[in-house]
């Protein structure tokens, strides 16, 4: 999807998400992978549990005083010869990076690992004065490349096939056709080495921030990092003030958590510590924007605080299946599947993204998955709530279908009675216990893309009945 087709509504989004052959021949390739090479990591590590738990109480507690860490983290950035900038909303952090840029006569900037720039259309702002933004993480740059948005928190070109980046390679830089996969990347390695060299700025997120020591941790597979921090003689991070924590001693939770859910290793390939700008040469800058852009809002709100605790592993989105069959890019914007479904509304606001929490069978593979047992089920569910009282979201349609279901509830008989006809009718339209099509709407929306499996032949209540009598 380019970025103006984001633009349509997401029900629209969804529909032409689900017709694309290769976008559904690409994401059951890859979240297969993704499940399974969670699913024997974890296997194989019996601790998982227990620092889930800690994981959790640690987010917990660091949200508990979030100013409190925001300052020490911000006090030791500074004695390590940092400079640290508070950006209130998205406009404020763009405004802080494009002044450095400017005032340091900066004409290009290489970018990795930030989805906080993506956050705050970065690039687009980038480019509006006149600096050239080059990604150079490998799944960045075919999305760049391609003038789209990520579509997977960890993995942005996750609803490509590798034909599809051949093809791309091919059309853009005119280097030949790259086949293989080891092609693809040697082709983009080569392009990318003279842009570190010659980039005046490198552009960074983080993954963590320790307040006691100040420094910025980042987790990466590919060594970008380590060129687009250590080579430009400025380098800027921008990163969501809820990535703070307060010690060391707690990284060790997440460093062994992140890597198992998101893709399966045990460490990732790199992790770099930064502590303030370079030091073995002068003229070395290192600016850290700390930024709000409706954070402290989410914090606020007891209910939705724990949104807060995520830490982008992206193992939601591999469990999901509505992400499975629809892919990042239907969300229409840069966080998707069931986080996604949490943070946009949030961050963008109902009237932007009231259909997200919606985008849900509620199954709770998510959470399941979730290495800081967020409750993403249950916010989904106070988010739809919101969205009502607000009158974004929801059709006509399902409210009304929703009063019928309520009023057949209250009463037993009918209850019944209705259940009686559905079966019937049911088993009219099914073969082989499943039906494959509903002929009218809302159901049939239901089975144009999936059977729905035929209810049994007797009641839930009939059968409880009976099992609780032999
Ligand atoms: S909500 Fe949990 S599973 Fe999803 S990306 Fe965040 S940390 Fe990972």
């Amino acid at each position: 999807m380019t970025e103006p087709e984001l633009a349509t509504p997401f029900r629209e989004r969804a529909e032409r998400a689900l017709g694309d052959r290769f976008l559904q021949e690409a994401l059951t390739i890859a979240t297969t992978k993704f499940i399974d090479l969670r699913k024997e990591s974890f296997a194989g590590f019996p601790a998982g549990e227990a620092l889930r738990d800690r994981a959790r109480a640690i987010k917990e507690a660091t949200l508990q005083h979030l100013d409190v860490h925001l300052e020490r983290l911000a006090d030791n950035v500074e004695r390590l010869g940092g400079t640290v900038h508070w950006a209130a909303t998205g406009e404020e952090a763009r405004e802080i990076v494009l002044r450095l840029a400017r005032d340091r006569g900066v004409r290009m900037a290489v970018k990795s690992k930030s989805m906080a720039t993506e956050e705050i259309d970065l690039n687009e702002a980038l480019e509006h004065a006149g600096i050239t933004p080059v990604e150079t993480d490998l799944g960045e740059y075919i999305i760049q490349l391609a003038h789209e948005k990520p579509s997977h928190i960890i993995v942005p070109a996750i609803h490509k096939t590798r034909t599809q980046i051949s093809d791309l390679f091919e059309e853009k830089l005119r280097e030949g056709r790259p086949n293989e996969v080891a092609e693809i990347t040697a082709m983009a390695r080569k392009r990318l080495r003279n842009e570190f060299l010659s980039a005046g700025m490198g552009i960074t997120g983080a993954n963590f921030l320790i307040a006691e020591s100040g420094t910025v941790v980042l987790v990466e597979n590919e060594g970008n990092i380590r060129l687009s921090t250590q080579v430009p003689k400025i380098h800027v991070a921008v990163v969501g003030i809820e990535k703070v924590i307060p010690r060391f001693g707690d990284l060790s939770v997440f460093l062994r958590l992140l890597p198992r859910s998101g893709t399966g290793q045990k460490q990732t390939a790199y992790v770099s510590f930064l502590n303030g700008p370079r030091q073995l040469e002068s003229g070395f800058e290192f600016h850290l924007v700390l930024m709000d852009n409706g954070r402290t809002r989410i914090l606020a709100d007891e209910q939705m605080r724990e949104s807060l605790y995520c830490i982008r592993c992206g193992a939601c989105l591999n469990v999901c299946p509505v992400y499975q069959k629809i892919g990042g890019q239907a969300y229409g914007w840069i966080y998707p599947g069931p986080i996604g479904a949490v943070i946009s509304p949030q961050l963008q606001g109902l009237g932007q993204s009231g259909d997200l929490p919606f985008a849900s069978s509620l199954c709770g593979a998510c959470r399941t998955a979730c290495p800081v047992d967020i409750n993403l089920p249950d916010l989904l569910l106070a988010l739809r709530a919101k969205a009502k009282e607000s009158g974004a979201g929801r059709k006509l349609s399902e409210s009304v279908a929703m009063r019928a279901v309520a009023f057949a509830a209250k009463r037993p008989r009918l209850f019944a009675f209705g259940g009686k006809v559905m079966r019937g009718f049911a088993r009219l339209i099914s073969t082989d216990k499943k039906i494959k099509s509903v002929p009218f709407p809302p159901l049939s929306g239901w089975t144009r893309y999936r059977d729905l499996p035929a209810p049994q032949s007797s009641s839930f209540r009939a059968r409880w009945k009976k099992d609780r009598h032999e």
